[in-house]
């Protein structure tokens, strides 16, 4: 009986210090590293799985799923994923990963999989194993790693952040219906072309009858909109500056300034699952 040690890699801060760290602590596992690229991804996630590779020396597998965002677009009537039908997780995510491990499993082998959930952060949606020989480890957690040790093993390693944490909190499809209102400001800044197309994939929805937009509530192009686009900032330094205050000072312990990441969940969105985000 063989057995196997794979770690999903999404793009985000969390998996890329989680390979950093086994790779650190654990070099005599052959582990193999992958990411499952839905073809929907920000340009700054292959920059960062570039030099991801470079440190852990070696390839990160890409599995891509036998049908992209389109199609299933389509066979969901054109309805866009949303919390309540997330469909992009499920065929863009799930289904490439039970395909690449379902031989090994079939010959009978043991796969692990690394998952980065880290010690300060509740087991929230994740992938569940469906069968006795996949077993699921939770490094982090069992060694106590926290947000900032994440970000110590990052700088520490010289691999450092994803650079899109500059305007955005997680990593994920370009057009996450997770995303907090500033990060779709910040798409259409940062990515205008990409803007313009989650609006058209949301208006071709709109016209099928889907009952979701992007954006909880309005659609891009009202958010868009500039006395629209300023109240969202505006809104998002007063949500900054009220968990800044509301966050304990611990003398004892540097603590990493408060980002966007720790406003999900705050007043806006309470986003994310473990498969795409870590
Ligand atoms: S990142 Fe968002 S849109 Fe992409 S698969 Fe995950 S939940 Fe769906």
């Amino acid at each position: 009986m063989n057995e196997h040690h794979v770690l999903g890699i999404s793009g985000g801060k969390d998996s890329a210090a989680l390979a950093v760290y086994m790779r650190q602590t654990r070099p005599d596992l052959d582990i193999e590293y992958f990411f499952t690229d839905t073809g929907k991804e920000l340009p700054e996630v292959y920059d960062f799985l570039g030099r991801l590779e470079g440190f852990l020396g070696k390839p990160i597998i890409r599995l891509n799923p036998d049908r992209n965002f389109d199609f299933w677009l389509r066979e969901y009537n054109h309805f866009l994923p949303s919390p309540q039908t997330r469909w992009c997780t499920r065929q863009l995510k799930l289904l490439p990963f039970e395909h690449w491990v379902r031989p090994m499993l079939m010959a009978g082998d043991i796969v692990t999989s690394y998952v980065a959930i880290r010690a300060d952060e509740d087991y929230r949606e994740g992938y569940s194993s469906k069968h006795q020989n996949l077993k699921v480890r939770l490094p982090f957690r069992e060694q106590g790693v926290d947000k900032l040790g994440v970000s110590e093993i990052l700088e520490a390693s010289g691999v450092g952040w994803p650079e899109y944490y500059q305007w955005r909190s997680r990593s994920g499809c370009t057009f996450c219906f997770f995303q907090q209102k500033i990060e779709w400001v910040r798409l259409k800044e940062k990515h205008p072309e990409e803007f313009e197309q989650a609006k058209a994939y949301e208006k071709d929805a709109l016209e099928h009858g889907s009952p979701f937009t992007w954006s909880k509530g309005e659609p891009l192009s009202a958010l868009e909109r500039p006395e629209r686009t300023l109240q969202i900032m505006k809104d998002f330094e007063e949500r900054k500056a009220r968990e800044e205050k509301r966050r304990p000072v611990n003398p004892l312990r540097y603590e990493l300034p408060v980002d966007l990441d720790d406003l999900y969940g705050c007043d806006e969105g309470n986003g994310a699952c473990v498969v795409c985000h870590k």
